[in-house]
């Protein structure tokens, strides 16, 4: 499973759907996977060797337990770019929008002292997001491990 590399996919502000959020069919399924990614426009990453064999050029191999090792190849072949965007739900996939100040104040979770942070809000989860120390946290190994 590559959960994690979904996450940070997410981060980096690409499309990134989880093979085990799938509804449809069973999502250990390799035919359904591969018409799924072909149909939906996405490549399929996957630990499966025979998977990826099956899918061609649809499909990348991932190799290494580490998300930064995984990210890293994925932007040596060109897929995407060493970059942080945080405008999608790391949960969901739903891209964020700008949080209205009643979103920010029902969100128990949120920083009382909001001077300085910019806050989002994800319609589908109803969770909020905010830029701070967690950004520069993820930057930071983006930039230095990229
Ligand atoms: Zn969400």
């Amino acid at each position: 499973m590559l959960g994690t590399l979904c996450r940070y996919l997410r981060f980096m502000g690409y499309d990134a759907e989880s093979a085990s959020s799938m509804a449809e069919g069973n999502p250990r399924e390799d035919t359904l996977l591969i018409r799924s990614a072909e149909r939906k426009g996405r490549i399929l990453l996957t630990r499966d060797r025979e998977l990826a064999r099956r899918a061609g050029e649809g499909a990348v191999l991932v190799a290494g337990d580490d998300v930064i090792d995984q990210l890293r190849a994925l932007v040596n072949l060109g897929l995407i770019e060493p970059e942080l965007r945080l405008n999608r739900c790391s949960i969901c996939n739903e891209l964020l929008r700008p949080a209205q100040i009643g979103e920010v104040l029902s969100a128990a979770y949120a920083p009382k002292n909001r001077q300085d942070l910019r806050f989002f809000w994800c319609r589908r989860c109803r969770k909020l997001y905010w830029l701070g120390s967690h950004r520069e946290q993820l930057e930071k190994r983006i930039r230095e491990g990229l």
